[in-house]
């Protein structure tokens, strides 16, 4: 029997296709238009630094990539998908609730706070979603878990309560919980702020070093030295729009608007 080899699309015919893609998004709550026609593209491997003041929208942007809250229109592409919808014959229609689910594995997302199941250690916490929603083998999914612990610097934990882990572990441990799914791109928002300072590096540590394999991850930080040296991208956004946004060291270290400049002499 021959084998059946695959045939790649030359390249020449496979249309550019960027991991996430905001299109003119708008999102309101109540009279409050907190995103105001938010345009961004980020490409498969690449890392963006989304920054600005507080109450800009960086949250509520991220939590619409992950489809915890809806667009009023436009619309945001994760992997070629429309986040929320089917395209099919070039018509949209909404997604169901399963289907939303399925979808947002793509898409794995690190909070402020780490969130972490109390009543189960660390390696329980990890092997959570692989075994319940992916319905994976306890034994795939431990496999898994415990080489994403060591990954994150913390093969030494796996037996440990949250609890008992300083909260620069715990932020460790909801990562690896996060890339447990083996998501497309990763979502940070604000992932040291939580922390004290003296625990911030090993967080950062392993955000680089998942950003040098290669995952795409849009990471919501005040962290200007981590966003200078590892982001491809920097994102500047105030007042639900995206203010000016390109090369870290041209937007962070000589921004062309007075926004930006305003925003980085406060958290600089
Ligand atoms: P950032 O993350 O940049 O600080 P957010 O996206 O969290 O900004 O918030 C932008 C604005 O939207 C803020 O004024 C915030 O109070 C408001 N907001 C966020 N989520 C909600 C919500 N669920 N209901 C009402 N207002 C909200
Ligand atoms: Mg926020």
């Amino acid at each position: 029997m021959t084998a059946v080899v695959p045939q790649a699309a030359p390249a020449a015919a496979t249309p550019h296709q960027p991991m996430v893609e905001a299109i003119e998004v708008h999102k309101r709550f109540g009279s409050l238009e907190v995103l105001n026609g938010v345009t961004m593209s980020v490409e498969r491997g690449q890392v963006v630094c989304l920054l600005g003041p507080s109450g800009s929208g960086k949250s509520t942007l991220l939590r619409c990539i992950n489809h915890l809250e809806k667009v009023d229109a436009g619309m945001i592409r994760v992997a070629g998908e429309t986040v929320g919808y089917r395209e099919k014959n070039g018509r949209l229609s909404e997604l169901r609730e399963k289907e939303v689910a399925t979808q947002r594995r793509k898409v794995g997302m690190v909070f402020q706070r780490f969130n972490l199941f109390p009543h189960m250690t660390a390696l329980e916490n990890v092997m959570e979603a692989p075994t319940q929603v992916a319905r994976r083998s306890n034994a795939d999914a431990r496999r898994e878990a415990i080489d994403l612990l060591g990954q994150v610097g913390l093969a030494d934990k796996a037996e440990t309560y949250p609890a008992q882990l300083s909260g620069g572990q715990q932020q460790r441990v909801a990562i690896a919980r996060a890339l447990a799914m083996s998501p497309e791109v990763m979502l940070f928002d604000e992932p040291t702020s939580a922390l004290d300072p003296e625990l911030v590096g090993d967080v950062l540590d392993v955000m680089r070093a998942l950003a040098e394999n290669g995952m795409t991850m849009i990471v919501v930080t005040h962290e200007i030295g981590f966003a200078r040296e590892v982001a491809d991208v920097a994102v500047f956004m105030d007042g639900g729009v995206v203010v000016e946004q390109g090369d870290p060291r041209q937007v962070l270290m000589h921004p062309a608007e007075e926004r930006t400049r305003s925003f980085l002499s406060k958290v600089l």
